[in-house]
């Protein structure tokens, strides 16, 4: 969460906080109150805004069974087993 505020402050990014490492916390909080689309807050012109410094989960994105990657790109070996990637964010909490 630190490195994603500072990268925000440095490159003038409104920041919004994540429950780092694993969900953007205020953010599903306000959409579960609102009727508004999903769409990340970081989420600018189709990029991601703090790519750099993107959350473990948005890195997980086509590297986990249960979380292809939405545009059908393969990774080289197998992909990591949601059990894999469950421990994984245990041991970053
Ligand atoms: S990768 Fe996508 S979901 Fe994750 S912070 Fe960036 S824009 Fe948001």
């Amino acid at each position: 969460m630190q490195k994603i505020k500072q990268y925000c402050t440095v490159n003038q990014i409104p920041y919004h906080e994540f429950e780092y490492p694993i969900t953007p916390k205020k953010f599903i909080d306000d959409l579960l109150k609102s009727d508004e689309e999903l769409t990340c807050p970081y989420l600018k012109e189709g990029r991601c805004s703090i790519y750099p410094v993107r959350p473990t989960i948005c890195r997980m994105w086509g590297a986990v069974e249960s979380m292809p990657c939405s545009f059908g790109c393969e990774i080289e070996g197998r992909l990591m087993k949601n059990s894999e990637a469950h421990g994984l964010l245990d041991m970053l909490k």
